[in-house]
């Protein structure tokens, strides 16, 4: 019996969706026995993009109006360490509320665009979240207006063209189909970056790694589960996960602990929102073991990856 190509596109979808779900089933079980494997592959991926000792980077979505709130300060405290964050505001928040943000830009510290429409809400509690504009959720027509629409903005707001993105939501938009649609638009506005992977990504190619012409710069995960990401939100916040703030003070000491003690290649890329963790002094202090590693801007880490290609 000859398949029809409907038949065909439909079968071959299917069975990248199995081997998707089957790879996160293997790399679950990878993460809860073998962590020291999993930082082991993610040391030679690393040394793969040109790596020869630890950076580190910290990245902040700032996708509520909390975050232009606390910015400024959280900024400073960190800056008083020696960590530069980097910063990812969704335009329509920067358009409203742009004091703060104006003098971080000024200062020097990278922005990457973000998308231009708003896609959390912080509740009235401070803690609970509304969320949408999910990647994988909206047409390509409405992704790819996020898109432009956010790097106009931002290109008039820096003075400059950003180099860099980030999905927002990034989680939920992994497959590889998604990626290659977003990573067109990108190329069209002569990006040179994304950071919007998993940390999974970065085993299965590289620390950095090429793709479609530009580099992806996946997001980092702990110590003792390499493949989860640390983020503020579910480790502070999050009523269902099972980490708590002391875990994630924790898995920071203990990567710091081993970047000092081994001085193995790795790339941690973090990222926090501001909002979750301006009241939160024990950040601040973790933080600063990590500053003698830090990268101030992702365009200076891909420079460091490519000098030592
Ligand atoms: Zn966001």
């Amino acid at each position: 019996m000859k398949l029809c190509d409907c038949c065909v596109l439909l079968s071959t979808c299917l069975i990248m969706d199995l081997m998707f779900v089957s790879n996160q089933l293997i790399q679950r079980i990878q993460e809860k026995f073998y962590p020291a494997h999993l930082r082991k592959q993610l040391s030679l991926a690393a040394k793969k993009s040109g790596f020869t000792k630890p950076v580190f980077l910290l990245s902040f979505d700032c996708d509520t109006y909390k975050d232009a709130q606390v910015v400024g300060d959280v900024h400073d405290k960190l800056t008083e360490v020696g960590i530069t964050p980097i910063y990812a505001v969704p335009c329509e928040i920067l358009m409203k509320d742009s004091g703060a943000y104006q003098d971080i830009a000024k200062s020097g510290a990278e922005f990457i665009n973000h998308g231009y429409y708003e896609h959390s809400r912080l509740h009235e509690d401070g803690k609970t979240y509304e969320s949408w504009n999910f990647y994988d959720k909206i047409s390509a027509k409405e992704m790819e207006e996020d898109v432009l629409r956010g790097h106009d903005f931002l290109s008039q707001f820096l003075g400059r063209e950003p180099k860099g993105f980030r999905t927002p939501h990034f989680g939920s938009f992994q497959k590889k189909t998604d990626l290659e649609r977003l990573y067109k638009i990108l190329l069209k506005k002569n990006y040179e970056f994304s950071t919007s992977t998993v940390p999974a990504k970065a085993i299965q190619h590289s620390a950095l790694y090429k793709v479609n012409g530009l580099v992806e710069i996946p997001v980092g995960g702990g110590y003792d589960f390499p493949l989860t990401i640390l983020d503020s939100y579910s480790f502070r916040y999050s009523e269902s996960f099972k980490f708590g703030e002391a875990d994630y003070l924790l898995q920071i000491r203990k990567l710091a602990n081993w970047f000092e003690k081994t001085g193995s290649p790795y790339v941690l890329n973090l990222y926090a929102d501001p909002s979750q963790v301006y009241d939160w002094p024990a950040f601040f202090s973790a933080m600063a073991q990590l500053a003698q590693f830090n990268v101030n801007s992702y365009e200076k880490l891909i420079k460091i990856a490519e000098s030592n290609e």
